[in-house]
This record gives structure tokens, sequence and C-alpha cells, in this order.
């Protein structure tokens, strides 16, 4: 690329003429690659991409954020190398220029317009008009199509009215933004007649006369014949040129596209029109054609796919393998598993190609051979009026059998329903035909295009299943089938697999992606007799975790200890940790909130003031009195509550140190090895929690220095305050404490806050906070030391080489939490830990089957809902109910101002999981709430996966994002589609219809992509 490309604002609609740039997505000097969203602007209908199909580096001059520029103008441009990069940002336009299309003079209503369908489209080929003079078109109709320097793509538009001329005839080349029709108001305005081409046009291309077309009456449809998935194109024309449709076409259909005369297209350039014999016709090879008497009626579109494929299939040299099967232990497996025996054959099938990678490779027209990294498995489904559709599987073997079997039961349900999108039932790399349950005996398919290979399963004999494999020859040999119907048999036959641990070589396969469940428990449920102890399960400690186990366990009829050392159940979530530090937050919001009261037209409340005592009254009433009805809760539901200290005395013994009277809002010393009373138990949870990490700082314990234990036990908010960690808790307390009037440092040794956040969320935060009066958070900053007492506390630190100090009344120290779990004598039990963290598997049990360990005590995120979870987790795997934890789908909100939120999987922790993930994100700068409280801050983020169109994410910085999250969680949780999401009917005037623009412009986005790059 030797002059720079200019990215121009491109025409997203048809009534579009100019854009508001609302965000960059890439930064000046990033390498861009096809296919990449590097803006966002604002239309006159919604907040859209703005993609580039080209690569290069990102160069200015850059739009300024907020300008309104013409469609058609630049707004940056692409250099190929990064030394050519200019990094300058343009001047906002005056006005909207000289790309705005020429005004057009329709005789009566509104042109429609030749769209921009991709950056570098300057002109457009009609291909046909799907809808006729006269007929009423609604908004969203797709009224033509028209073939692109890219593909055939349809013409939609965005308003109501009459189909009128004068209209563009098929063939026709228009520029960008010129008119290839008219829609009216009312249907006795509608007119006849071709548009004449504009005079550059004229001189590129000669079409054909146009002639009148009768108001109302059917038009011949010129659109280009279907093409067999995996077609390849046609080599180039010796002379000349052709557009990549075109060769596609030729080659799909055996055309030869030398015999073709110049084509229409600009230059003289052979179009997919030409090949489809518009406009004069190509000489298509002569087909010979058995006539059959009648009249016969037209193919719908799925039969005439069918029918192209397998005229298709019919020039592969296939020859046939069959072996009998013996699927007993996998019919088992499925059962067990609670998940159908397709999916099960489908997952064996993916896991024999991955052994035997040559099956997934095709031929490639003229003697190539692609071989694909990726299976996808398509299953051949009986619908009633779609007759046999093959929906497809993708990434089988990166994925869990629970996934897919969700998937697969969604697929086939709309499958059924005629609600299949077409990416959905094509292009599989491997395909299992399974007519086994209708009673076939023996038979062989046919490979579809695109693939080398088909399984025929037959029913069930008593010399075993046959699996017939009809394979292409060019890339498959007999014996390479053998082994690999043989390797096939094995796993049908010995699933262990399915079962096995998720150990290096799986988690190394399919780019670290969950290939199968993680360990299973060998026998968690509790024993059928368990009357010779003194209780079923001994739960040891009362926070989240182990009340909600404990709750679990007795709604199910389980004899139950909960045992506690503290007056009422709640742990640190209610006593020390989520709730007081939310009472604090509420009051500081109300503090924080007053400044925007103004612009509401609210006066006199400009300079509210903290009463520290109320406060504290507040907290406490609200902690005991939860305290207080949670105890009795517990009573009431018959969980025999004890207050008292546990250690283990052996793997079903504990000893229970009494410790009554304790301060409900202190951390009890432990209390391990002292006298108590003995009690057995079938199983144990453990649910002890994690205290504030306290780093070996020199003089961390000094009396100057706070914990997230004991800040709770100020008399009043300091004036001056350090705190050490940006984590959830030290941003949160750091933020409560300025709105409550102090001076507050944050020193962080890592290099970004929150690094459990998504990055941008983070990063924007980051940039909002060092906007805060009052408030510096300094990153990469080592505490060296802390000296003083309270009211005078000194830290030094080092920043780099520089060696820092900083003054405070006091030092909060939040830097993490750590379980200890030395007290607990986990030894005499056998339970393993690591550096205090108990290991465990997905169900949490320990590495003693009856032993399970929930909360903050095994690691991973330390919330309380994690471990509400967990607890109910652990009690559903001893009911002898399938329960697992899956981190890929928990939830977090940091209560900053405003919040940042997150469920699920950022798009970097999506590709670690073998996904190709798509995020778009919304800015609260467009929402008109956030304008009217001032909340304008921040974003909200998806993530969705693009093969299955499911939401695996969402990310948010956003106030009020602790009631927004509540929905993203469901979608996350339940696996819902951008298309589930998108057509859901959000109320309005809510932040929870964004959901819905996102899903719905995250899937415009990936429909134009999908056409821009096939
Ligand atoms: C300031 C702060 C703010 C927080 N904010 C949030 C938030 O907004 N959202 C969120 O989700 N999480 C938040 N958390 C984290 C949350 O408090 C914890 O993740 C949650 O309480 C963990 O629950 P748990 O059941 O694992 O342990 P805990 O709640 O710690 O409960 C463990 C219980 O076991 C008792 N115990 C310990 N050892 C023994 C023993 N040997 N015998 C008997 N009893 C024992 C303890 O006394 C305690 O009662 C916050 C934490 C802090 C410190």
């Amino acid at each position: 690329m030797a002059e720079p490309f200019l990215i121009k604002m491109p025409q997203l609609s048809d009534t579009m003429s100019e854009g508001t740039i609302v965000s960059w997505e890439k930064a000046i000097g990033d390498f861009v690659s096809r296919g990449t969203v590097v803006a966002t602007v604002e239309t006159d209908k919604a907040i859209m991409d703005v993609e580039v199909f080209r690569e290069g580096y990102l160069s200015g001059p850059l739009a300024p954020l907020g300008a309104a520029i013409a469609v058609g103008t630049p707004i940056a441009a692409l250099v190929g190398e990064s030394a050519a990069v200019t990094d300058t940002h343009a001047a906002a336009p005056a006005a909207a220029q000289t790309a705005t299309p020429a005004a057009i003079e329709a005789p009566r209503g509104q042109a429609i317009l030749m769209p921009q369908l991709s950056d570098t489209m300057a002109e457009g080929t009609l291909v046909s008009w799907e809808k006729a003079i006269g007929d009423f078109i609604s908004r969203g109709t797709v009224v033509a199509t028209v073939e692109t320097d890219k593909a055939i793509m349809d013409v939609e538009v965005f308003r109501e009215g009459y189909l009128s001329g004068p209209q563009a005839n098929a063939g026709q080349v228009v520029p960008v933004g010129q008119p290839i029709a008219f829609l009216v108001a009312d249907a006795k305005e509608v007119t006849q007649g071709a548009l004449v081409p504009s005079a550059p046009v004229a001189a590129k291309a000669t079409p054909a006369p146009f002639a009148p077309v009768p108001s109302g009456s059917v038009q011949a449809k010129t659109r280009a014949p279907a093409m067999p998935h995996g077609a390849t194109p046609a080599p180039r024309p010796r002379k000349g040129a052709a557009t990549p449709y075109a060769r596609q076409l030729a080659g799909a259909h055996g055309i030869d596209i030398n015999s073709l005369a110049a084509g229409t297209g600009p230059g003289g350039c052979i179009t997919g029109a030409d090949v489809a014999g518009a406009g004069g016709g190509p000489r298509v090879q002569a087909k010979r054609i058995f006539q059959v008497p009648g009249a016969g009626r037209p193919m719908d579109s799925m039969e005439k796919a069918v029918s192209q494929n397998m005229e298709y299939s019919l020039s592969m040299p296939l020859f046939r393998v069959t072996v009998h099967v013996d699927p007993a232990r996998l019919g088992r497996a499925a059962k067990d598993l609670k998940v159908s025996l397709t999916v099960l054959l489908a997952a064996a099938a993916a896991r024999a190609i991955e052994r035997h990678p040559r099956v997934n490779a095709v031929y490639q027209h003229e003697d190539r051979i692609v071989e694909r990294t990726q299976i996808d498995v398509g299953l051949a489904v009986e619908t009633e009026g779609m007759g046999l559709v093959v929906p497809v599987l993708r990434n089988v073997v990166a994925r869990s059998v629970d996934e897919l079997n969700a998937q697969w039961k969604d697929l086939v349900a709309r499958a059924r329903l005629k609600r299949l999108k077409p990416e959905e039932y094509s292009n599989p790399t491997f395909t299992i035909s399974n007519m086994g349950m209708l009673g076939v005996a023996q038979f062989d398919a046919i490979p579809v295009p695109g693939t080398s290979a088909i399984f025929a399963i037959a029913s069930t004999q008593p010399h075993g299943m046959p699996v017939t494999m009809t394979a292409d020859h060019r890339i498959v040999n007999g014996a390479e089938a053998a082994k690999f119907l043989n390797t096939f048999k094995g796993l049908i036959e010995d699933p262990a697999w399915l079962f096995a641990p998720a150990g290096p070589a799986a988690a190394a396969r399919s780019a670290q992606t969950a290939t199968t469940r993680a360990e299973r428990p060998s026998s968690g449920a509790l024993p059928a007799d368990t009357s010779g102890y003194d209780c079923d399960v001994l739960v040891i400690g009362g926070g989240p975790g182990g009340e909600d186990c404990a709750r679990e366990l007795v709604d199910h009829g389980r004899r139950v200890i909960m045992v506690n050392d503290a007056p009422f159940p709640g742990g640190e979530c209610l006593w020390r940790g989520c709730i007081p530090s939310k009472a604090w937050r509420a009051a500081a919001d109300r503090i924080r909130d007053r400044r925007h009261d103004a612009d509401l037209g609210v006066v006199n409340t400009a300079e509210p003031a903290l009463d520290w005592s109320r406060l504290d009254v507040m907290r406490k009433r609200v902690l005991t009195t939860r305290g207080e009805m949670a105890l009795k809760t517990d009573k009431g539901v018959r969980i025999d509550v004890r207050e008292g200290f546990a250690y283990f005395d052996s793997d079903h013994s504990a000893v229970i140190v009494p410790v009554e009277g304790a301060d409900p809002y202190e951390r009890r010393a432990p209390q391990s090895g002292a006298p108590g009373k003995r009690v057995t138990f079938a199983s144990a949870v453990i649910a002890t929690g994690a205290p504030p990490f306290v780093p070996p700082i020199p003089g961390a314990d000094g009396p100057g220095v706070l914990t997230s234990d004991t800040v709770w036990n100020l008399e009043g908010p300091p004036g001056r305050l350090v705190v050490v960690g940006a984590g959830a808790i030290g941003l949160e307390m750091a933020q409560i404490f300025i709105d409550f009037g102090c001076e507050v440092t944050v020193l962080e040794a890592r290099d970004r806050v929150l690094p459990e956040v998504e990055v941008e969320v983070a990063t924007q935060l980051a940039a909002l906070l060092a906007k805060e009066a009052r408030l510096s958070v300094v990153t990469s900053a080592r505490v060296q030391g802390i000296e003083g007492t309270p009211g005078s506390v000194t830290v030094r630190y080092t920043l780099g080489a520089d060696a820092c100090l900083a003054q405070a009344d006091y030092v909060l120290l939040a830097t993490g939490k750590r379980p200890v779990t030395e007290p607990l004598a986990l030894a005499r039990a056998g339970v393993a830990a690591d550096r205090g963290v108990i290991t465990v598997n997905e169900h949490c049990q320990t590495s003693v089957p009856h032993i399970f360990a929930v909360g903050d005590v095994v690691g991973g995120y330390m919330l309380a809902h994690t471990a509400g979870h967990q607890g109910r987790v652990a009690a559903q795997t001893l009911l002898g109910h399938e329960a697992a934890y899956d981190e890929r789908k928990d939830s977090g909100v940091i209560f900053t101002r405003p919040q940042a939120a997150f469920v699920g999987l950022s798009a970097e922790q999506a590709r670690v999981q073998g996904l190709d993930p798509v995020e778009i994100k919304v800015p609260f700068s467009i929402d008109a709430k956030a304008m009217i409280t001032g909340e304008t801050a921040g974003f909200i983020k998806m993530v969705a996966d693009r093969a299955t169109r499911r939401i695996v994410g969402v990310h948010f910085l956003a106030d009020h994002a602790d009631t927004l999250i509540g929905s993203a969680v469901l979608m996350v949780s339940a696996g819902l589609t951008l298309e589930q999401v998108g057509s859901a009917i959000h109320p309005h005037p809510t932040q929870t219809e964004l959901f819905g623009d996102l899903a719905r412009r995250l899937l415009a986005r990936l429909r134009r992509t999908a056409r821009a790059t096939s």
C-alpha cells in the first residue's frame, strides 16, 4: 500500500447522509486486519460499526469523537508500514461535504439509493429485483440484490411505501449513492420505466435497454443460481478480469469463464450476472437433460440446494467401507450423562477425526487439498416440510458434551420449526446420517460438497450397529478409512474418554478448551445409611457458602450440623464485607449524587455532610437484624446450628470448641487443638472463608494500619488515608472515603487496577478515578515499610528507582484475602491443600471424596454469591444430583462509581477457551436516561461466540451495573443467543434496552462481515 488508503464515512443505511463518530475502537498505529471494526458511528438510526476490509496500520488524521462527518468523507487512513503512520487528529469538519449523494429529483417520493456495502465499494451491479414495481414495501424489506466487488448482497429499505420506477434494470452498474428505484406513499403515484444510467456508468457498461414493466406484475428474477457449498472458483480468465463471485459461480457450475464474451462490469470485467446469463448471457456448457412430461412445480430453495449438491457430488470418486460397532456402553453413557446419543456419536467421530486429520481435509478444484483444523460435524435430521436438514455442531472437540448437547437440542428444535439460519446448516467438515432409529438395516450416504466423507449409521443388529463410511478417494484411501473406522469403533465401545480428567493433553488440545468434563466425583453422594453418624453432613462455617449448603441439604431432609465460630451466621459478607461496605457506599452515593441535583433544577443540596455516628447506628442495625433473621431461619428449617470452632479429628469426625459470647462484628481467633465436643459425620463441607492477607511489609502490623476486618472500628472518616492495593476492596474503600471528604492515595504494586475485570473496563475506570478530586492512584508502587501511629503514619514505597513517601492518618491494607487452613487440621482428614487453598474439582469435592469445600477457602473468585453457589453445588452432589461450578459463567460487581462489573468471559478469556469471540459495546454517553442523571461515563460490552452466536460474557462500567447485570447473568448462564436477546422486548425507557440494541448490532455486523468476506 504505497498511498494511504482512506477510510471513509460509510453509508450504513439508505437514508444516511452523515454520521457522528461515537468511538474509535482502534488507536493510531494499531495494526488492523480485514473485517476489523475500527470505529463506531451514530447514524440516523443506530450506532453502527465501521469495518475495514483491508490490512494496514491505522493512521491519522483521525476524525474527532463527536464530529458529524458526511458520507464518503475520510475519517482516517490505513498505511502499509508502521513508520508511515501519521499521529494527528483532524479538526471537526464544519459541515457535511461533497460526498453527500446528490439530491435526487424523484418524480414523487423517496429515492432508494445504491448502498455502500463495503468500504471499498464504489458501485454495484443490480443483480435482481426481489420486489416488483407497485409492491408495498415495509421497513427492513429486501427489495433487490446487488453485486459488489466482494459478493452478492441484499438491498434493504428502512421506509415504507410502494416500489416505483424509474428503476435500474438487472445488470445495470450504479454508483454508490445513486438511485436504483423510488418509494412512493400512494399506490396511485407508482410510475414505470427505466432509469437512465448516469454518465460515468454509461461509459463503463452498456446495459440492455430497459423495458417498462406493468405495475404489480411479476418480474423474472435474475438471482444467480445457487452454488454448491465448498465449490471452488474458476481460474482467473486468460484475458481481462472477472469478479470473485463470477469465478465462484463459474466454478460451481462448471462454466468455462474463458468462453464468455467480455463482461458487462467496469472495464469489461465479467460479473456474476454475466455468468448467470443476464444481459446477453454467457455460454454455459450444454447439459444433457432428460425431459420429463408434465408441468412440474418449481423446487423450493432447499430442494434446489440438495439437488445441486447431489449433482455435484456425482463427480466425486467415492468408495464405501463398513464396520459393525457395539453401541451399548455409549448408550449407557448417554443416559448417565443425560445427553443425546447422537451428540456422543458426533463427539466420538470428531475425536476419531482428530486422530486421523486426513478425513477432515477436502478436495479443492484443481488438484489441491484444503486441510482444516476445526472439526464441524453435520448431523442429518428429518424435519416435516424441510425434509432432511443437516444442522452443524462446530468445533466439536473443543467443547464439552453438555455444551454440545444443549446446542444440539436448540438446533433440532429450530430445524423442526424451519428456523435455522443458513450458517447453522451449511459447511460441515464431516457428516453423520443416522437412520438406525428408522429401522434401516444397511445404507450408504453421499458426502456433501465440501467434505470428503460421511457416516451412514444403520439399526443395531445381532453382530452390531453397521457404520458405513462413504469417502472421496482423492482424499482418503481405503487403509486410512479402515483405521479411522476402527478408531471410531474403539471410542464407541469404550467411552472412558467421556469421563477422563482434563489433563495436560486435553488442555493442550484445541487451544486449552474444556474438551471433556473435568474429573467426575468417584462417589460424592451420601450413603443410603448414615445412622451410625451424629449427622449426615457437618458444615464448618456459617457464611454464604456454609449457610446456603446447609439450607439446601435440610430442604432435602438431610441431618445437618452447621458450626460457626460467631453468634450469628452471615460470615464475613454480613459482618465485615459486602453488607457494611454497601451501607457506607449508600451514604457516599447520597453525597456524590448531590453534584447533579442542580442540573435537574434541584437546588440548595450542594453541601451535604456526614453524621458518622448515625451511619454507624444504621449499619449495625442492618447487620444485627439480618444476622438474627438468618439465625432464626436456620434454626426454623432445622439446621442444628452450633456456636463453636471446629477442627478435624479424622475423615469422619471433628472437634467443636465452644466460643459462646463472641462479638459478631469481629473475626474469632482460631481455637485449634483446644478441648471440645467430638461429632461424627458421613460427609463434611468446609466453608471457613479467607481473612484479609497481610503481606510481610515491615510495620504492617502497626497501630495505624487497618484491614477490611478492622476498618469498621474507625471513630470517623480520617482526613488522609493511604490504601495499599487497587483491587475491588481497595478501590471501593478509596472512593467511599473521598466521598466522605478524605484525601486518599492508593498504592498498587501492579501496573493496572482491578486485574480481575475486563481490561478496557479497568482502563477506563482508572482514567475516571484519575479525574477525582482528593484521590491519587499510583500503580507500579512497591510498599517497603510503614511507620508511625494513628494520625501520623508514613508509608515508604518505591516507584521504579525512585524512593517515595506517603503521609496519612491511617493506612488500609487491601492486599487480598488468603485462606488460613492450618487450624482445621486438614491432614487428619486427609484433605489436600495448596498453600492454604483447599483443592477441589468442579463439584467442590476435595481430595477426600466425601469431604467438600466451598467459598473463599477454595480460592478463585472470593465473592459471596460464588460461595453460595458452590455451597449448593456441594449439597446437590451430596444429594446425588448432577451439579457443577462453572467459573466461566460467574459474575461480580465492584461497587465503585461507576461500577465495574462482569459476567462470563472477556474476549481474551473466550479466545483462551478456544472460542472465536466477537464483541460489541455501547457507551452510556448516548443513553438518554444516563444523560438525565448525569451518569454518562462508561459502557456495556457484550461478547459472543461467532460460531454459536451465544452470549458468553457481558462487561460493564456503569452506574447501576448492579441491577443491569441481572439480565446479563441470565443471558450467559442460560447460553442465550444474540437472536434471542435481540428479539426480546425490553421495556422503554430503561437501560436494559441497550442489551437488545447490542445483540442486534452485533448480529448485523456478523451478517455484514459474513457477506463481505464470503
Ligand atoms: C470489605 C469487603 C467487601 C466485600 N464486598 C463484597 C461484595 O460486594 N460482593 C461479594 O460477592 N463479595 C464481597 N466480599 C467478599 C465476601 O465477603 C466473601 O467472598 C464471602 O463472605 C465468602 O463467603 P464464605 O462462606 O466462603 O466465607 P465467610 O463469609 O468468611 O464465612 C466463613 C465463616 O466461617 C467461620 N469459621 C471459620 N473457621 C471456622 C472454624 N474452624 N469453625 C467454625 N467456624 C469457622 C467464620 O467465622 C465465618 O463466619 C467483600 C469482602 C470484604 C472484606
